[in-house]
């Protein structure tokens, strides 16, 4: 196949812009060749217009030649650079796969080069013969996505090669999503096909995203018509320094690519569970397509709740169709907890539900809470405290409500601030979960007796305040200071906005502050009792 006839005419033609760092090349002691300013070093000088150095680390991890390499501003760049090298505007046309990503359409508009789509299959699977068909003398670029965006899932190899063999002009295969299915690259074929063009992105699984690096693999001679057309210096100093040095941590981003190919899948089967979710499409990617009931609708109840993904309703074969990029555990499992409550009857009637996710990270801590107040006592605690999870276990316990708790804290320091920060977070999981208490109890108190006395009482008025009463000898129990304990009901009182009053007697430790949180519990279980057919408020100022 003669790549040069593809070629416009006045790209073939083109003298490139030759810069002084194109005609000296070498070392030399003083450069007054490129009108820089002498001073500010590095960055007053013009950085390497071709990248030499970050290509040769790029070529050796993904096993090719450095000139098989162009590197671009995200792999947007080379999108344009490909259809203003092969495509004549207004004459010739483009083909591509339907759906797909949105920037071929841009970018072909933008240069009036006709886009001409041939839909998928509706299981997304590529059939080289209609996309074949849509080919006429003017075709000069096809376009496809391997995993496709948005549908997640891998092109077959051999319908790619098909097209690829098949066709008289460019093919660009975009892998912008490939880490996630490293086996899958056509990299390694690149040598047999002339008329290939591969595309991949560090915006992805690398995690540079707002760095803006892409890049192209081709034959030598289409990367040289590529940097002929590309702007000179179009990756910048720090650009080209930074990437270079992340490249040294390629197992730190399989570790990433790890991590979130065991959540897509965790979300995946989660996802199906919901009676909202009709269908999750299998997924080769960092992100899942999911057919819902009323994707407009839960779109939008999303953006209520602070959460966005990408609405693809109306896109071809995309009728109904969400596309959820896989978050961190965290992010899923709110995403999870906020679609089910939407699903829940109860709120659906009216009645607010009664949750709340809080995060909080400082220098000392890092803390997830998520709180059901009308969930049936499920817990999952981890504070790195043996004591201190028992506590907590059982505030979620002997409430009834649905307590989940994860805390990364400086314990190499001491357990101050786990404690206190643990309580000032849990404080505002409650107070957020309460919502506007209409119908609750508001009071509530507990006074079980069994080798201890402990009493608490507790009152959801709005208005913080702890009364203390209780004393205990040991300084610790477990790794739990016991001076904290104290400090946990205030911190907690304080962001909960609770009035709370405890008092405990009695001999054994660990049984008096297990019995302190039960009756603790136990009060809660009281006072945030709601009658659904009574939606007051229960204050006489009418407000809480
Ligand atoms: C995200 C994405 C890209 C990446 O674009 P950059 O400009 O490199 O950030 C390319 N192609 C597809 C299909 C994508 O989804």
């Amino acid at each position: 196949m003669d790549i040069t006839k593809l070629i416009r005419d006045n790209i073939r033609r083109l003298k490139p812009y030759s810069c002084a760092r194109n005609e000296f090349k070498g070392e030399a002691s003083i450069y007054l060749d490129a009108n820089e300013n002498p001073l500010n070093t590095p960055y007053n000088r013009y950085p390497d217009p071709l990248q030499e150095s970050l290509k040769a680390k790029i070529a050796r991890i993904k096993n090719v030649r450095a000139s098989q390499i162009m590197m671009g501003v995200g792999s947007d760049e080379p999108i344009d650079l490909i259809i203003r090298i092969f495509c004549e505007p207004g004459q010739d046309n483009i083909v591509a796969i339907d759906p797909t990503y949105g920037m071929y359409q841009v970018c072909a508009d933008i240069n009036n080069v006709e886009y001409r789509k041939v839909l998928l299959h509706a299981d997304y699977s590529l059939d080289a013969g209609q996309l074949l068909n849509a080919v006429d003398g003017q075709s000069k670029i096809i376009f496809l996505c391997s995993p496709n965006n948005p549908t997640g899932n891998l092109l077959n190899h051999t319908e790619m090669e098909k097209v690829i063999t098949g066709f008289n002009g460019i093919v660009v295969v975009d892998e912008a999503y490939i880490d996630f299915s490293p086996d899958a690259s056509l990299l390694k074929v690149l040598d047999h096909y002339p008329n290939l063009i591969v595309l991949q992105t560090f915006s992805k699984a690398w995690g540079m995203a707002s760095v803006r690096c892409g890049m192209a693999f081709a034959s030598e001679e289409i990367i040289g018509y590529l940097n002929k057309v590309k702007y000179p210096y179009n990756l910048n100093l720090l650009t080209q320094s930074f990437v270079g040095k992340q490249l040294d941590f390629e197992s730190r981003k399989n570790r990433w690519v790890e991590m979130i190919i065991d959540q897509r899948t965790s979300l995946a089967k989660q996802l199906t569970d919901l009676p909202r979710i009709e269908k999750v499409y299998p997924s080769d990617a960092n992100f899942l397509l999911v057919k819902v009931q009323d994707a407009n609708q839960l779109y939008n109840q999303l953006v209520e709740q602070g959460i966005v993904v990408r609405n693809r309703n109306g896109i071809s074969l995309c009728l109904g169709c969400l596309r959820i990029t896989v978050g961190t555990r965290e992010e899923n499992e709110e995403l999870l907890n906020v679609i089910s409550a939407l699903n829940d009857p109860l709120h659906n009637s009216g009645i607010e539900m009664r949750k709340a996710v809080v995060k909080r990270t400082t220098n000392e801590t890092d803390i997830y809470i998520s709180l059901d107040i009308d969930g049936t006592g499920q817990t999952d605690i981890s504070t790195g405290l043996g004591f201190f999870d028992h506590l907590l276990d059982q505030i979620g316990r002997h409430s009834g409500m649905d307590l989940t708790i994860r805390v990364r804290g400086d314990l190499h320091v001491d357990e101050h601030h786990t404690v206190e920060d643990t309580a000032i977070a849990l404080g505002e999981a409650l107070w957020k979960a309460l919502g506007s208490k209409r119908g609750i109890e508001r009071y509530g108190f507990c006074l079980p007796m069994d080798d201890c006395l402990c009493s608490v009482a507790l009152d959801f008025g709005g208005r913080s305040w702890l009364v203390y009463d209780t004393n205990f000898n040991r300084e610790k129990i477990g790794e739990m200071p016991t001076e904290m304990l104290r400090h946990f009901f205030k911190s907690l009182s304080d962001t909960a906005k609770m009035n709370l009053n405890i008092k405990a007697e009695g001999e054994n430790e660990h049984h008096k502050a297990e019995g302190i949180f039960k009756a603790f519990a136990r009060a809660i279980k009281m006072a945030i009792r709601r009658d659904a057919h009574n939606n007051e408020l229960p204050s006489t100022k009418g407000m809480l």
